[in-house]
């Protein structure tokens, strides 16, 4: 019997995870994918919200600001890529002077500190690529960029290593209340907790479900980017807002944290939680979009485009309760934007709940905090590279040269707890096949390491989900046409 039971490892999950990982707790992880933050966490804006957005009073509103403040430590902490380089809302007419105004007045509401209204010579003079017809922007310098998928695998390793338990590939399909807790059954087996908390991102109103009647509908919003090369990385200084409309922020501009430029998202309403491919209409729309902060965008070097879905709640806001019919059950819902911004501080939280619903909350000595930090080769000083390929001569061995990203590396990070397990899962956390070529060149090499290290063949080697395969049989056969036949037939039941 587990003490906790956390349903998602997604960002949110993840954090949850982590807080828990602190106290004397038996705590399992369920994950239906094959990986740490597959869902939503995977697709987004990547961007630490200042937190003048969110309507004052709102659970958005507090977790937001509370949730960026905590970002300096806990990014050092589990040596996570963050940069606070501040955010800046154009206006470019009196209506829309109005509207930052009010998000200035909002912000100052929420909490947020430190923003400023900058006129024309002021943006321009920190970004000259926008538009002149700029008039006036809100300056938030707390806003910030950070690795979204990297946050969640780095809460989810440092609360492995601190005694969680995690289970991939189990999707909850039912849950049982019991005389003390809830019997949770998955595909791949039962298992029992005292406590469950929902954190299934776009599937949490069905886990809702499981235990009680219908309160809020998750609705998937999708939002379309364009992720452009490194060599057009410093296009802009600051993530660059325009005034937010009913249907969201609007077409934001930023750099990334390894360096790339990216614009998006548009907003669409869909039925499907699964949707996430771009489309020609929803990246034409972000293009258009965004020239209004800049003409300029520079539209030869985008590399790659991709989607996330928005888990919109019916209500309006988070959902971060205990429900009164089912005591020990916590939903975290709903977490559409600023849910990145506001896991660490969602994680705490969940906590109190748990503290107020009766959970003995004693301290482990054992916890530690600290993640072991990722080997950058290409950051080592000249004399520590030879060093290290002296020690390991794989540090030696480049496999992705867009990002030159080593053979070591990636040996690494597939022996982590919580380590990569498909291309995609390496390719999240050491970033090869991230570059121009997309993977073109690395991924052949990236599937044999998979291939040795996780002791598989390789044409069980996963793309990204289950069922992903990438190899369905040799190409070059030399034994006759039948052969051929049958690599293509396999190809084409995928
Ligand atoms: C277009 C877009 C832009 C965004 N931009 C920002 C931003 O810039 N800043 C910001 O702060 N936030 C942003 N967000 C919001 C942020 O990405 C989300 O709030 C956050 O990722 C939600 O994390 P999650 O853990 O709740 O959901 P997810 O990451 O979706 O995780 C939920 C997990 O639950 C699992 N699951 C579901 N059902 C089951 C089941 N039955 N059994 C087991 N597991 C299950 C799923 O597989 C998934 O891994 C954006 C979102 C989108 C879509």
């Amino acid at each position: 019997m587990y003490d906790v039971a956390i349903i998602g490892a997604g960002v949110i999950g993840c954090a949850v995870a982590r807080e828990l990982s602190r106290y004397d707790l038996k705590v399992v992880l369920i994950e239906k994918d094959t990986d740490i933050a597959n869902g939503t966490t995977k697709a987004n804006s990547a961007i630490v919200h200042g937190g003048y957005d969110a309507k004052p009073g709102s659970l958005k509103a507090r977790f937001n600001v509370e949730g960026n403040a905590m970002f300096d430590e806990i990014c050092k902490e589990l040596d996570v890529p963050f940069q606070r380089i501040g955010s800046l809302v154009l206006a470019f007419d009196h209506e829309d002077v109005q509207a930052i105004q009010e998000l200035y007045d909002r912000g100052v509401i929420n909490g947020v500190p430190n923003m400023e209204m900058l006129d024309r010579e002021q943006i321009l003079a920190l970004e000259p690529n926008l538009n002149k017809d700029i008039i006036a922007a809100l300056h938030a310098p707390t806003a910030g960029i950070v690795g979204p998928w990297e946050l969640a695998i780095a809460m989810a390793e440092n609360a492995i290593e601190n005694g969680v338990e995690l289970k991939l590939e189990h999707k909850v399909t039912q849950i049982e209340k019991l005389e003390n807790g809830y019997g949770i059954s998955t595909d791949k087996g039962k298992l029992k907790a005292a406590y469950v908390i929902n954190c299934a991102g776009l599937y949490a109103d069905e886990v809702h479900n499981m235990v009680a009647d219908p309160s809020f509908r998750i609705i998937p919003r999708r939002g379309q980017y364009n992720v452009f090369d490194r060599s057009v990385g410093d296009f802009v200084k600051k993530v660059i807002f325009q005034c937010p409309t009913k249907k969201g922020k609007g077409v934001l501009i930023a750099p990334t944290v390894h360096g790339n430029l990216i614009v998006g998202p548009d907003a669409e309403e869909l039925d499907c939680k699964e949707s996430i491919e771009t489309t020609m209409e929803g990246l034409g729309f972000i293009r258009e979009q965004g020239k209004k902060s800049t003409e300029k965008v520079p539209s030869h070097a985008i590399i790659t485009a991709f989607a996330g879905l928005r888990a919109t709640p019916s209500t309006g806001d988070f959902i971060v309760e205990e429900l009164t019919e089912a005591k020990g059950f916590i939903d975290v819902a709903g977490i559409e934007s600023p849910g990145l911004t506001a896991a660490p501080a969602i994680g705490v939280y969940v906590l109190e709940l748990l503290k107020n619903s009766g959970v003995i909350l004693k301290e482990k000595e054992s916890f530690n905090p600290i993640r072991r930090k990722a080997i950058r080769f290409m950051e080592l000083t000249d004399e520590e590279k030879a060093e290290l390929i002296k020690r390991d001569p794989r540090f030696g061995r480049i496999i992705c040269r867009c990002e030159s990203i080593t053979e070591g590396e990636i040996v690494d990070i597939i022996g982590r707890k919580a380590g990569a397990l498909t291309v995609d899962g390496v390719k999240r956390r050491a970033r090869p096949g991230t570059g121009r070529c997309q993977g073109g060149f690395c991924g052949p090499r990236v599937m044999e390491i998979l291939a040795r290290e996780l002791e598989m063949d390789i044409t069980e080697v996963l793309k990204d989900r289950r069922g992903s395969y990438l190899l369905t049989g040799p190409t070059k056969v030399d034994t006759g046409i039948e052969e051929s036949f049958d690599a293509v037939a396999a190809a084409k039941e995928l």
